[in-house]
């Protein structure tokens, strides 16, 4: 279809990354890149012109995104740290020293000089197949497009004065225009291109307003004042849609509004089931802006703190000293509750940009983990340096990921020894009594679990590498996506193997995979006997309505047939039937419809 087929009804799919359902006008905005720039040489005598050029423009972005910061609405305050970002990448050495050397030295103008650079950041991050690095190159664009348009003196529309109810349709919006935005007129947006965790998205999540990302052709495809409906649960847009459609999303939508201040009420109640069972129910996160996040959510502490972003994020490895002061800082805003802080999971699709590792036929089985910490004992000592220091200034616990044995265990928890000893003799503060656990990630660590269990304090089951490495089905081929099923009875066998293991000696264990924060997955872990669950921050107020409406008594009576199930197919089928008289409510109401993106 194209713009031309006016009127005519079209859904189309993208990535979910706000909640929320609205239906409105569609407002085009050109955030085209700049397309033409020239390239020239400059004369020996223009050069300091040129680099004073280069200069203004840089000053003039700073001044746009200070602006931009200062008058963010209250709710956004908590997200500036983003736009901070974008100004310390403007004064970033491989970005501004690096375009003014090549002014100099190549005797090239500042625009061309500008987008070597870049080119040079994009390569040397090209190689890392994460989202989470590929946002953070977004960034960098953004940055430079921004100066890039300064340096031609071409201003962009503002968005802050877009004042009429719409729905912004983009190819693609940066962190500073969603800051713009003047909510109380725009409806919600949906882009081109953009991911989930992009900045972006992140800043739409604050500001609450339904957005779907990465619909490739939106741009394309919608016209100037067509009626739209986003569905940022399920990431549907539909444009032109028939009067039927429109009703069916007017219900969806109140049904939604329902939903949230239900859950908003909970959040902050702890998780106690019907019967009387206390819940942890705690974050995971990636990056420390994430832990006032964790906290809003209503959560206890941080269950999973993935600490490989600072080894991602830039081309020389973090010093003892950044990762110190990143941890210390988690631990003092979450204290007194606890932070689980897990060692390095470099390697498979995660890898260090300062690291030089050789290419591995199969990754995911390959130098990951805990097994790269062990080959590298001075990365690891470092790390480990840090978390033990940072223990001293909070409830700091210690995890080693991929644990396939207990020789492994034991090399890790050595080297752990040996910077105990260390820091004893520089006289230096850590907590003596920190708690140290695995993750149960590998089958064999499953098979050997009540060995295992006597050396540690805890288990954290890890179920998005449990279920890889079970069905032996790559967690991101997206060919095998239908086979990576959480509720393949092998892995339900498992998971009581392990809880049993843990029961019998006396040691905790919890859920930190996906599975944790998934409420069909919920009341087979709960009535396995976990009663500790770290997820995704927002799934956090859903599950505890969860746990909050059910029995473990009688989840546990509905649960044990599960166990003599013998296909996924079937253990997913007793579930969503027994979740109806477990949860009627959330379940007649359709709160479980597309919960993922709740
Ligand atoms: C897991 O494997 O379940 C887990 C929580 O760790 P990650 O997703 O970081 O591998
Ligand atoms: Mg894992």
């Amino acid at each position: 279809m194209t713009k031309s087929d006016i009127g005519v009804q079209k859904a189309l799919r993208g990535v979910a990354v706000s909640p929320g359902i609205v239906i409105g006008k569609a407002r085009l905005v050109d955030r085209s890149k700049v397309k033409i720039f020239y390239q020239y040489l400059i004369g020996d005598d223009q050069l300091s012109r040129e680099v004073e050029r280069f200069e203004e423009a840089t000053r003039t972005t700073e001044e746009q995104l200070n602006t931009i910061k200062n008058g963010m609405p209250e709710q956004l305050k908590g997200h500036a740290f983003i736009l901070d970002s974008h100004l310390m990448i403007i004064k970033d050495s491989m970005l501004y020293d690096a375009t003014i050397h090549r002014i100099l030295k190549e005797k090239i103008n500042a625009e061309w000089a500008l987008k070597k650079s870049l080119e040079e950041i994009r390569s040397a991050f090209i190689q890392v197949d994460d989202e989470y690095i590929s946002n953070r190159v977004n960034d960098v664009e953004n940055v430079v497009e921004r100066i890039l348009r300064n340096l031609s003196g071409d201003e962009q529309e503002s968005l802050s004065h877009i004042n009429e109810r719409v729905i912004i349709v983009a190819h693609e919006l940066s962190p500073g225009d969603t800051s713009e935005l003047n909510t109380s007129k725009v409806m919600g947006f949906i882009t081109d291109v953009g991911g989930r965790t992009s900045h972006a998205a992140i800043i739409a999540q604050a500001l609450q307003i339904p957005v779907v990302v990465g619909l490739e052709s939106a741009t394309q495809l919608v016209g100037e004042g067509d009626l739209l409906i986003v569905d940022g649960n399920s990431g549907e847009v539909v444009i032109n849609p028939d009067d039927d459609v429109i009703i069916e999303y007017q219900e969806k939508h109140l049904r939604h509004e329902k939903y949230k201040s239900s859950i908003a009420r909970i959040s902050h109640l702890p998780a106690v089931s019907l019967d009387g069972h206390p819940i942890v129910v705690k974050a995971n996160m990636e990056f420390l802006e994430e832990v006032t996040a964790a906290r809003e959510h209503g959560s206890e502490g941080i269950g999973l703190y993935r600490t490989e972003f600072l080894y991602l994020k830039s081309k020389e490895l973090p010093t003892e000293e950044e990762l110190f002061q990143d941890y210390r800082e988690v631990a003092e805003i979450i204290a007194p509750e606890p932070v689980t802080i897990r060692t390095l999971d470099l390697g498979a699709d995660k890898f260090a940009s300062g690291y030089e590792i050789d290419r591995e036929a199969n990754p995911a089985l390959g130098l990951r983990a805990i097994r790269f910490c062990l080959k590298e004992p001075e990365i690891f000592k470092r790390q480990l340096r840090a978390i033990l220091r940072a223990s001293h200034y909070g409830n700091v616990q210690l995890m080693f990921p991929m644990i396939s044995g207990l020789q492994e265990l034991l090399d890790a928890k050595e080297m752990m020894g040996q910077v105990k000893d260390d820091l004893d003799r520089e006289n230096i503060e850590y907590d003596r009594s920190i708690k140290l656990g695995i993750m149960i990630e590998v089958p064999s660590a499953v098979i050997m679990a009540e060995t295992l269990a006597n050396h540690v304090d805890f288990f954290s089951i890890g179920t998005n590498d449990l279920i890889q490495y079970a069905l032996a089905v790559d967690r991101v081929n997206e060919q095998l996506a239908y086979m990576y099923q959480p509720f393949h009875p092998a892995l339900i066998q498992m998971i009581r193997q392990v809880v049993n293991a843990a029961r019998d000696a006396g040691i905790s264990v919890s859920v930190c995979g996906e599975m944790a924060g998934d409420p069909f997955c919920v009341c087979i872990l709960l009535s396995l006997g976990i009663n500790e669950l770290s997820m995704n921050a927002r799934a956090i107020p859903i599950i505890k309505k969860i746990i909050r409406t059910i029995s473990i008594k009688e989840a546990r009576a509905d649960f044990e047939d599960i166990m003599r199930l013998s296909t996924a197919k079937e253990v997913r089928e007793h579930v969503s039937n027994r979740m109806k008289t477990l949860v009627p409510e959330l379940a007649e109401k359709g709160y479980l419809e597309g919960w993922d993106y709740l």
